[in-house]
């Protein structure tokens, strides 16, 4: 059989090699629009500063090793502009001009694309997204070639606040602008702070609550203030990349995002559809929704070939698990916040402690945030901000949810203890206490 891939990275390249792992018979082409594939969009913020220094670090496969190891045919620079389910045909445009190639499968991992906003003015500063390689070049060289030294970041998500790091390491003057009364959507308000203040503690300037009213040549004006500011990142969210699907009449849904049933099928047969360009069912909630995280979509990639190949696999929903670091502190979340549970009856517990035993030296300690649904005992998400050791204990919660433990089940967790590692008992086990 004929597999055709379109989108060469998280999800289509996982996709792809696990196909071939357990089918060495089929072809299997992937068409990638731009010009590397399974390239580590995730590194790219570090990039920025230096921290991760060789752009060869960012490219997890190359391509001739794709072929020599997985007999993957692999077109980059090649962009599939239409579909024709009649016919089972693709179009690919490459350097100007269109060829015609057939399928038996046909895999759309076409990822998500940054929202612009319409603001007044844009176009008379130069402005930003960090979306791939490509798009990385350009902040570096017009680094390089304007020495800017002050820099304003729309939109304090996740992608806003890892630029906002790597930018002032490099010593720039860095402001972040976000609409809402908060940065970091995902974790909850009081959480939140603690990112904000390390951020101002590291002479980065949080301005919440604000739109931008105009930007003009040197300078963004917001509500009651005006930034001068050399370039602009912007970071506000992405879309569902799925213009394509849609007109070749594949079903969308809410933000226009592909809809897939449990098997990956999209409503068109024998066209499937993973990771950021879908819409997912949250899991705990099973509502709709678009979670673009890596991890997912390398997941719904590697269950898609399994399900091809005739495995017995459904996919499970997304809990969005995330994690950042900023400065010094690191903050991660999994489930569901406060925010999103309005029509829901829940508890909360907050707690603090150490990460590891408090009488070995350098201590630091961790604040947890847990929800929980109290008839049930159900964990309905978790929020954890320190400096060490938060990811260990997020990583565990969100097991426990996939586990279904209840709250106070998490006491008894059996969790690896020595000074200088954690605690006898850990502030997880001490959340079941809290709860019970
Ligand atoms: P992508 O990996 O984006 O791949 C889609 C590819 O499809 C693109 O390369 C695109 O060029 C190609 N394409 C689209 N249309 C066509 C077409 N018509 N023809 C040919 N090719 C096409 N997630 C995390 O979980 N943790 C992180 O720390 C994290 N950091 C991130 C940092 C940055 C700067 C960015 C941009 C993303 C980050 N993400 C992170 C998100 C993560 O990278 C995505 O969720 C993941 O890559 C989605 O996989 P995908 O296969 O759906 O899309």
């Amino acid at each position: 059989a004929k597999i055709v891939v379109v989108g060469g990275v998280a999800g289509g390249m996982s996709f792809a090699t696990r196909y071939r792992r357990l089918n060495q018979n089929d072809e299997i082409i992937v068409f990638e629009k731009g010009p590397f594939v399974s390239f580590a969009n995730c590194g790219l913020p570090y990039y920025l500063s230096g921290e991760i220094n060789s752009l060869d670090q960012l490219l997890v496969a190359k391509d001739t090793m794709l072929l020599k190891r997985f007999n993957l045919m692999i077109k980059q620079n090649h962009e599939v502009v239409a579909i024709h389910p009649e016919n089972k045909e693709i179009i690919v445009r490459n350097d100007g001009r269109d060829s015609s190639y057939f399928y038996d499968k046909l895999i759309l991992s076409t990822g998500a694309n940054p929202v612009i906003p319409e603001i007044k003015g844009l176009g008379l500063m130069k402005h930003f997204v960090l979306r791939n390689i490509p798009g990385l070049e350009k902040i570096i060289s017009y680094i390089k070639d304007n020495n800017p030294k002050k820099v304003s970041i729309i939109g304090a998500g996740f992608i806003g606040l890892e630029v906002a790091e790597n930018l002032a390491k490099l010593g720039m003057d860095v402001s972040i602008i976000e609409k809402s009364n908060q940065i970091l959507g995902p974790v909850d308000l009081e959480m939140s702070k603690f990112i904000e203040n390390e951020l101002i503690r590291n002479n980065v300037k949080v301005y919440t609550s604000k739109d931008i009213l105009e930007v003009k040549e040197k300078s963004i004006l917001l509500n009651d203030i005006e930034l001068e500011t050399d370039f602009l990142i912007i970071s506000i969210g992405v879309k569902h990349h799925s213009n394509l699907a849609k007109e070749a009449g594949v079903k969308l849904g809410s933000k226009e995002g592909i809809l897939v049933n449990e098997k990956f099928e999209t409503s068109i047969k024998d066209i499937y559809a993973v990771g950021d360009a879908i819409i997912v069912k949250n899991y705990l909630t099973q509502e709709d929704t678009l979670i673009p995280l890596a991890s997912p979509a390398n997941r719904q990639g590697r269950q898609l070939a399994d399900i091809l190949n005739g495995m017995d696999v459904s996919y499970q929903g997304t809990l969005g698990t995330s994690i950042v670091r900023v400065f010094d502190l690191t903050i991660a979340q999994t489930g569901l916040n406060e925010k999103q549970l309005l029509n829901r009856d829940y508890k909360v517990i907050h707690l603090m402690a150490n990460d590891h035993a408090g009488y070995y030296p350098n201590a630091t300690p961790i604040n947890l945030k847990v929800i929980f649904e109290p008839k049930t005992e159900m964990i309905l998400g978790a929020q954890a901000v320190g400096k060490k050791g938060v990811d260990k204990r997020i990583d565990i919660i969100a097991t426990a949810i996939k586990a279904k433990l209840k709250v106070s089940e998490l006491q008894e967790l059996e969790l690896s203890y020595a000074p200088p590692f954690g605690s006898a008992k850990d502030i997880v086990n001490l959340a079941g206490y809290v709860a019970q």
